[in-house]
């Protein structure tokens, strides 16, 4: 299938009878399955947005009805991919729009009762656990820098100090929470969408 190579963007095309296939232009090897699942989840998701976005233009019963089913199945076709591709194979910005689409597809999916309040719940709170663990990454490495020096330099230091371990205090109460919400869903698989190290 037609593709691109998620670390250069370069075009390619996935030989789906291979396992794994290097980048001709920035030589990285690439999980090809993964990367096939992924492309169609996102495709997937993109015509779900476009379908349920569409609704909001439509006044006729029908049209709405049949956009909506259109929308929530490929959101559904979305959702079982992406399921599927989170693993260690992804990039690190696949993974995170990985999450994000996840939240998305959970929040309309829970909202028609089609996945659980619980579920949708834990996507979202594994998005903000990606937020603030990329908040908190940038401020380690703000002050592993340079010192600012300077009337100004120790106060901005101060407030990222103290952010920064705000951070560490969230992202420990985030894991509790995600750990109870793994346990309340019961998974046969925990989608392995997290970080091994938050
Ligand atoms: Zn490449």
């Amino acid at each position: 299938m037609e593709s691109e190579c998620p670390y250069c963007k370069a075009p390619l095309e996935l030989l789906e009878d291979l396992s794994w296939q290097t980048c001709s232009q920035c030589q990285h090897r690439l999980h090809v399955q993964t990367q096939a699942v992924f492309a169609r989840a996102r495709a997937s998701f993109a015509a779900g947005q476009e379908a349920l976005g569409a609704i909001a233009g439509s006044r006729d019963r029908g049209a709405i009805r049949a956009l909506e089913a259109r929308g929530i199945l490929a959101y559904q076709q979305a959702l079982s991919g992406l399921e599927v591709a989170f693993g260690p194979h992804l990039t690190e910005d696949q993974r995170h729009a990985g999450i994000e689409m996840m939240t998305e597809i959970t929040r309309v999916l829970s909202g028609k009762g089609m996945v659980s309040a619980v579920f949708a719940s834990y996507w979202f709170t594994l998005l903000v656990e990606e937020n603030a663990r990329r908040e908190r990454d940038d401020l380690v490495e703000k002050l592993a820098g340079p010192t600012h020096r300077g009337l100004l330099g120790l106060p901005v230091r101060w407030h990222w100090q103290l952010r920064r371990s705000q951070l560490t205090r969230a992202l420990a109460r985030l894991d509790r929470q995600i750990r109870q919400l793994e346990v309340a869903i019961a998974f046969a698989d925990v989608p392995r969408a997290r970080l091994l190290k938050p």
